[in-house]
């Protein structure tokens, strides 16, 4: 038995007249013809309640997909139980048996699942079919895929032995459960913090933010299906403190897994801080958290790169990736061009559904961050030395939806350049060719995070520069090109500073954390 080095799953185009997308259509279609009923899964059971979380598309918000069934603390409390019961059948079934299952997830989720999967994610996340294809099929396979290769790597990487004596490193699981606290924004990463903690041997409680419930029981469906036993991953709705009151004072707490706001996961790490007396081990505490991502061109720079990198990096996922670009630093020489290419690719993008397949840009998720966004952009019509020069509309009638919106400001802290949005907003301030060195201080020093960030130039010395200067200010760094997209196996991701542990999605370093690794030294 051995798992081939894997490829990355190949991106379906969904061309008109394509037969993936009729199936993509139909799927989209028999999704909006009914209303589901979303159980939490707890061990052996589907578990209904009476509380219901609704559930609609963010571009549509007055039609319903469905009700998931809400929890309370007895749920934590039983998904915790089911989790723990679980974990010994589950430690002990050979590592290659574990990633077998995960493998098989994949197969399905390329294969049979396919269309469900992105139809769910283009619906109650609101993404166009391309998003959807890249982040719920191409990237989660990849993560599935890659994630039981590493585990082999690991498994085998052994330490040397002497004669007369016999080395051996074993790789335990976690003695305890792990947390999964999943974000709305990928659902390939809501799928791969529980998947890749529970195939290392872990057992999960499972929690999704409510507004990707829609696809996270999709997910579930294709775990279970590809032979996932009850109680290895727990899957339960129910409120963010109600949870960690629960959890982060239970003492078989062994970690948490977790994507999503940086004011969040320092609560949780306080919290875990103050009950550390309670556990039985120290939790491995993982998380990748906001970013406030930076492109800057050097004077060398291609303008219509540039232009093309902050359309796609800032816009694509209507903003919503930690990753996206939304800073940008560019020289006066170029700025007119840079302008002008921008504005044309702009003029092209289209605002609307998911189910017209000609729209780049849908609705950001809820009211909530709809509110959030507005605000930014209401604050910057009118503000001193600052002009928005394209965009600025917003509507929320019947969905929430945010024009790409690009703002010039002449001031480089101006709050839009450092606080993180997290919607289709970009920032641009512009500089002095001769300041080039002084404007690589200010990227550094701007903003707390270090997510992802690009330099654009064509000169050597300069890209070297940037590498060197920028050193600490992003865990994934581009060069030439924008600062998203990341592929499985091959730009591990994650950043350092307030963006998170850098624990590298998608690598073994990720993997690692999961694992309790015991070394036997046995002599003969
Ligand atoms: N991995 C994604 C990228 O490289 C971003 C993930 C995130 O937004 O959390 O663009």
């Amino acid at each position: 038995f051995h798992i081939p080095q894997p490829v990355n799953e190949p991106v379906l185009a969904y061309a008109p007249g394509s037969k993936e997308r009729a199936a993509l259509e139909a799927a989209l279609k028999e999704a909006r013809s009914k209303q589901v009923n979303i159980p939490m899964y707890i061990g052996s059971r589907t578990v209904e309640t009476d509380k219901k979380i609704r559930l609609s598309p963010p571009h549509d918000h007055q039609h319903v997909l469905g009700y998931a069934s809400e929890g309370d603390a007895s749920h934590v409390t039983e998904a915790i139980e089911a989790a723990l019961a679980a974990r010994g059948a589950w430690a002990a079934l050979p590592w290659s048996e574990r990633a077998a299952i995960f493998l098989k997830a994949a197969d399905l989720l390329s294969g049979p699942y396919r269309y469900k999967m992105n139809a769910a994610t283009m619906l109650g996340q609101s993404k166009n079919a391309f998003q959807a294809e890249i982040d719920s099929a191409c990237e989660l396979i990849d993560f599935l895929r890659f994630n039981a290769a590493f585990y082999q790597e690991i498994m085998e990487e052994q330490p040397s032995s002497s004669p007369g004596v016999w080395n051996k490193m074993e790789y335990r699981p976690l003695e305890g459960f792990v947390f999964a606290l999943t974000p709305f924004n990928f659902t390939a990463i809501a799928g791969n913090l529980p998947a890749s903690a529970a195939m290392m041997g872990n057992v999960v409680v499972w929690k999704p933010s409510y507004t990707q419930i829609y696809s996270a029981q999709v997910i579930m469906e294709v775990f279970k299906a590809a032979g996932l036993p009850d109680g290895v991953i727990n899957l339960i709705y129910v409120d963010g403190p109600t949870a960690g009151d629960i959890i982060f004072s239970h003492p078989d707490f062994a970690g948490i897994h977790f994507t999503g706001s940086t004011g969040v996961f320092q609560n949780i790490w306080k919290t875990i801080g103050t009950n550390i007396h309670k556990y039985k081990s120290y939790p491995r505490i993982v998380g990748e958290t906001g970013g406030k991502d930076f492109v800057i061109a050097h004077k060398s720079a291609d303008p219509k790169a540039v232009a093309v990198a902050l359309v796609r990096g800032a816009f694509e996922f209507q903003g919503q990736k930690c990753s996206a670009a939304s800073r940008a630093y560019i020289p006066a020489s170029l700025w007119e061009d840079v302008k002008k290419f921008m504005l044309e690719d702009l003029a092209t993008i289209k605002v609307g559904p998911t189910e017209d397949f000609s729209n780049f840009v849908n609705a950001v998720i809820d009211e909530k961050a709809f509110d959030k966004i507005d605000a930014y952009i209401q604050g910057a019509k009118g503000a001193e030395g600052v002009e928005i020069i394209a965009g600025g509309n917003t509507d929320k009638s019947k969905g929430y939806f945010i024009e790409p919106t690009v703002i010039l400001t002449s001031d480089p802290l101006y709050k839009t350049m450092q606080e993180e949005i997290f919607g289709p907003v970009l920032t641009v301030y512009v500089y002095e060719d001769e300041k080039w060195e002084e404007t690589l201080k200010l990227v550094d020093s701007t903003s707390p995070y270090a997510l992802t960030g690009a330099i654009f130039s064509t000169d050597r010395y300069a890209i070297n520069q940037a590498t060197q200067a920028l050193e600490n200010a992003a865990g994934n760094f581009y060069v030439n090109d924008k600062p998203t997209g990341a592929v499985v196996g091959q730009q591990p991701f994650g950043g350092g500073r307030a963006s998170g542990t850098n624990d590298k999605a998608g690598s073994k370093l990720n993997l690692l954390r999961w694992v309790n690794a015991r070394t036997i030294k046995e002599t003969f």
